[in-house]
């Protein structure tokens, strides 16, 4: 049987998160659900006055992990066009459609044809969002498709993911743009230390101006990954 809903509220700092209370005194981060009665990972769903909010789960998703940790920034906001890469089915993605609205669009970019077939059964009937199957080293191969975007958000495991995300950024972000990432060190190198991998990927990050606004490191929700924020530094002339 599911605990009773006591209240909902919006999450202190960041507009479109909310905190579910529960009637046995325990929290949870959600999202309000764009389109309510869907669910995309057999997340719960709960109503409160009226509005239903999709309970967002910090060990599926590491944005959610890292607003738990205590994040200084989280810069994804209504109304905002936002670059994910690495959408895979569509988790962290999803709930990024639900804090941008109607008025926003996620451009979802996913290299693994089988993966995004499981995006389209789940997010298909979101219509902010656009699933773009290619790969996110080359950024030309979705200029027709993309417009310039407010947050470049990078969450595909692999070598050298800053240097994807900062071309990416150079195709696409706005002046004074966000970046989002998620570095997942072994998986990056399996013969650096973390941290030596998180030095590497946010050195990337600083030589390709952007300037880094927090790092956090997602345990336990997520073992050896950070989660950095940076924003694009206005070019001087
Ligand atoms: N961000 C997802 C979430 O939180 O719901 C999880 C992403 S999963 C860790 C990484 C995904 O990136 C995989 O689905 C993988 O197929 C995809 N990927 C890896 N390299 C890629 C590339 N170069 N271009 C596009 N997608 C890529």
């Amino acid at each position: 049987m599911s605990i009773a809903v006591v209240g909902v509220e919006p999450h202190e700092r960041f507009p479109g998160v909310y905190v579910v209370k529960f009637e046995d005194g325990s929290e949870k981060l959600a999202t309000r659900n764009l389109v309510p009665g869907h669910k995309v990972y057999g997340e719960q769903l709960v109503k409160w006055e009226g509005v239903e909010y999709r309970i967002w789960n910090p060990y599926r998703s590491k944005l959610a992990a890292a607003i738990l940790k205590g994040i200084k920034v989280m810069p994804i906001r209504e109304g905002m066009r936002v670059l994910y890469l690495g959408a895979a089915s569509g988790t962290t993605a999803s709930h990024v459609s639900d804090i941008i609205g109607p008025r926003g669009i996620v451009y979802a970019v996913e290299f693994a044809p089988r993966v995004m077939r499981e995006f389209i059964e789940r997010c298909g009937v979101r219509g902010n969002m656009i699933p773009i199957l290619a790969d996110a080293q080359f950024p030309a191969l979705y200029r027709a498709v993309v417009t310039e975007v407010d947050v470049v958000y990078a969450d595909i495991a692999q070598p050298f993911q800053s240097k994807i995300l900062a071309d990416n950024s150079d195709a696409f972000l706005n002046e004074e743009g966000w970046a989002m990432i998620a570095i997942k060190a072994m998986s990056i190198d399996v013969t650096q230390e973390p941290s030596e991998t998180y030095r590497r990927e946010i050195n990337t990050l600083k030589e390709r101006k952007f300037e880094i606004n927090d790092v956090v490191h997602l345990e336990p929700f997520d073992e050896a990954h950070a989660f950095v924020v940076a924003q694009r530094v206005r070019e001087t002339r």
